[in-house]
């Protein structure tokens, strides 16, 4: 099946996706711990809780559609990301990418978790920094940064600036200079390698809007340029490769070719750049049939990787960095939705529309991707159905779930949640058909506290001025 992205429309005539087998689970009460957050469980009323909070409880208080994040799942996934990479023998920083999801109470919980912070626009860098984060422990992405954004990274002393272009590294050097400060930089490079799930393609093409290219000559470009300006200090090379990847064939790829380029820089330059940042991308389980790899066993298998290739260069092994944001958020929250109108297609499956859809979750219409869902408000010993879960917008592509099954005696005003929604859902969350955004809920040891609001009328009434 496709994992790439995928017009939005839906597909005619199918009923499961091709060389895609789905059996009904044997099991349609049970909740698979792959993919539902720690806390998460049944009560001895076959009510899911999470926190120790019954959903027909939240849905009450905080209505639907909502996200629910598990703070404490949240919080012992960064500090698992953070031990790994800062055990025995391992020189690293990890960097959680803000773009999966950000909000204050995140930036806080990362901050006293020990982590970093990735931004990639201004908005980011403004919630960063009003949550407390400390500039310098907070990276600023983009391949078309503004000027006004650069000056604000550089005015709360970002620790790194990751530049995309020659055009930026003039503009940089000239925003730091101004301010009267050395900028430490990284050079994005693209390696030619991109990863999705279980493979990964070592001679990408390069065709694409981010970095500099190692193969062309540009990366090395772009090393001259930056040295050649005092205001800048380059302190190393950044890849990045892909999404949703389970191996780290591709990072291995990745760093042998980055630590080439530190060797060619070292040569040419008589310099030994101390930093290298491998990116992010790693995947997580959106359904049983996903198998992601612990903290631990990636960090060691990329330092093991990295030292190798250094090594084999006879370089000093430089400072690691790696930027996971779905791997951290993505398992720690579910949506949860309120079933409305049910309509059996005979021969097909059985849609199910919900209270949300894509204007909540766009990834699967975006993407195709691949979610699960269960029946929460209650357990239900009927018959397994095929169903596929739609929200309520005017498009036939507003698919929140493509395939899965539910309970034959589903009905409107059950409760269903979708798990692994922390990641890409909020952060791309839209106002179609003005719906309004949903709220994220966290909950932690049997409180729930709303860290971002639900949208009202009144939000959107305010923006448009007539
Ligand atoms: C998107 C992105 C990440 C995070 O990707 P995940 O798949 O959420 O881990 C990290 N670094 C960069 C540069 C990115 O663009």
């Amino acid at each position: 099946m496709s994992r790439s992205a995928h017009p939005a429309g839906p597909r005619h005539g199918d009923v499961l996706p091709e060389g895609h087998y789905l059996a009904p689970p044997s099991d349609l009460n049970a909740l698979d711990p792959k993919v539902w957050s720690r806390t998460v469980a049944r009560n001895a009323d076959g009510v899911v809780t999470v926190g120790g909070l019954d959903v027909a409880a939240l849905a009450e208080e905080f209505g639907t559609p909502a996200y629910f994040l598990d703070e404490d799942d949240f919080r012992a996934r960064a500090r698992a990301w953070h031990e790994a990479f800062s055990s025995e023998g391992i020189d690293a920083d990890v960097y959680y990418a803000g773009k999966a999801f950000l909000s204050k109470a995140i930036v806080r919980w990362l901050h006293e978790e020990g982590l970093s912070l990735d931004v990639c626009s201004g908005g980011e860098l403004a919630v960063a920094l009003a949550a407390g984060m400390p500039g310098h422990r907070i990276a600023l992405h983009g391949n078309n940064k503004s000027p006004y954004e650069l000056e604000q990274a550089v005015k709360a002393g970002v620790g790194h600036i990751v530049v995309d272009s020659y055009q930026e590294i003039d503009r940089l050097a000239a925003i730091a200079e101004s301010q009267g400060v050395r900028q430490p930089v990284l050079i994005r490079v693209t390696v030619g390698v991109e990863a999705h799930t279980h493979e990964f393609i070592a001679t990408a093409h390069e065709d694409q809007k981010f970095g500099l290219s190692l193969n062309g000559g540009a990366a090395a470009e772009a090393v001259r340029r930056t040295l050649a300006h005092g205001s800048l200090e380059l302190r190393g090379i950044h890849s990045h490769i892909g999404s949703q990847i389970f191996d780290t064939a591709g990072f291995e790829v990745a760093a042998r070719r980055v630590v080439g380029l530190l060797a060619e820089i070292r040569d040419e330059h008589g310099i030994e750049l101390p930093e290298i940042d491998l990116g992010g991308g790693l995947g997580i389980a959106y359904t049983s049939e996903d198998d992601p790899r612990e903290p631990a066993e990636i960090a060691a298998s990329l330092a093991e990787i990295v030292r190798r290739e250094c090594a084999a260069a006879n370089l000093r092994a430089p400072r690691l960095s790696v930027e996971p944001g779905r791997a951290i958020v993505g398992p720690t929250a579910f949506t949860l939705y309120e079933v409305g109108t049910i309509k059996p297609l005979e021969h097909l499956r059985t849609y199910v529309s919900v209270d949300g859809g894509m204007s909540d979750n766009i990834r699967t219409a975006l993407y195709d991707a691949e979610y699960s869902v269960a029946l929460v408000s209650r357990t239900s010993g009927a018959e397994p159905m095929l169903v596929r879960v739609v929200g309520k917008h005017c498009e036939s592509g507003d698919i929140v779930v493509r395939d899965a099954f539910l309970p034959a005696d589903l009905a409107a005003g059950d409760l269903i949640a979708v798990p692994a929604t922390g990641a890409y859902c909020r952060s791309m969350a839209s106002n179609y058909n003005h719906a309004l955004k949903p709220p994220v809920v966290a909950v932690r040891d049997g409180s729930a506290r709303v860290i971002v609001r639900r949208e009202t009328e009144e939000d959107l009434l305010r923006l448009d001025i007539g």
